[in-house]
């Protein structure tokens, strides 16, 4: 790992799952794309419109617990949203070296866990489509704690809930918002996954070291 960290001084490694471990190209086109389309037919209205009306909705809901709750989107939407996920599952992607990376935090004997903001329904989803479920000691969401890995009240709920000893926890995300609240919390090793998507260039960090690709902590 150990240009970027120190691999014998981390015991426990958080990691997201959207955007981190798999493509968030399904997340985006999903609700930049398929939930558009499905709004405009069923209000009858342009796609671009359904897109402007929507893309105001969830810039109201992000970094909330709602924003992460499918049930509520199928409420607000009037659009059955895990059905709609299930349509296009096809498209969920693990990005590259993932495994890899995964089964040497195992060899290494490190405590893994996934920490998500991903309702439990589409965690299921994408646990089914992939291998990658089988890796983890446990797993958390937000929807599980009450409050979303934005707020500091997640990560001391999930201290309690993992018991990882936050000065030997590495922790890598793709959302900074996440990664200056895990800091500010006290996680001692954090790192920025940039190239969420395949699809988008990827975005640097100002605040973080950074890795591309999981390649890239293997030794
Ligand atoms: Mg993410």
């Amino acid at each position: 790992m150990f240009s970027k960290i120190p691999l014998h001084e981390i015991k426990f490694v958080l990691l997201d799952m959207d955007g981190t471990l798999l493509d968030k190209y399904f997340d985006d086109y999903f609700w930049e794309h398929l939930v558009p389309e499905k709004y405009a037919e069923k209000n009858d209205i342009t796609f671009g419109k359904a897109k402007e009306c929507l893309f105001k909705k969830y810039k109201h809901h992000e970094g909330t617990l709602n924003w992460t709750d499918i049930d509520f989107w199928s409420r607000e939407l009037n659009l059955d949203i895990p059905a709609l996920k299930e349509q296009i599952r096809h498209m969920i992607e693990v990005h590259p070296h993932v495994e890899d990376f995964l089964k040497m935090l195992r060899r290494h004997k490190k405590k893994v866990f996934l920490v998500t903001n991903a309702h439990y329904k589409v965690l299921a989803l994408k646990f089914k489509k992939t291998e990658i479920g089988k890796y983890f000691d446990d797993t958390i969401t937000s929807c599980e704690m009450g409050y979303p890995k934005e707020m500091i009240e997640f990560w001391e709920k999930a201290e309690k809930r993992l018991g990882f000893d936050k000065e030997k926890t590495l922790f890598i995300d793709d959302t900074e918002e996440i990664l200056r609240t895990a800091r500010e919390f006290g996680i001692k090793y954090i790192l920025y996954k940039a190239k969420a998507s395949s699809k988008i260039k990827p975005k640097l960090s100002k605040d973080f070291l950074h890795i591309f690709d999981f390649r890239e902590l293997m030794e």
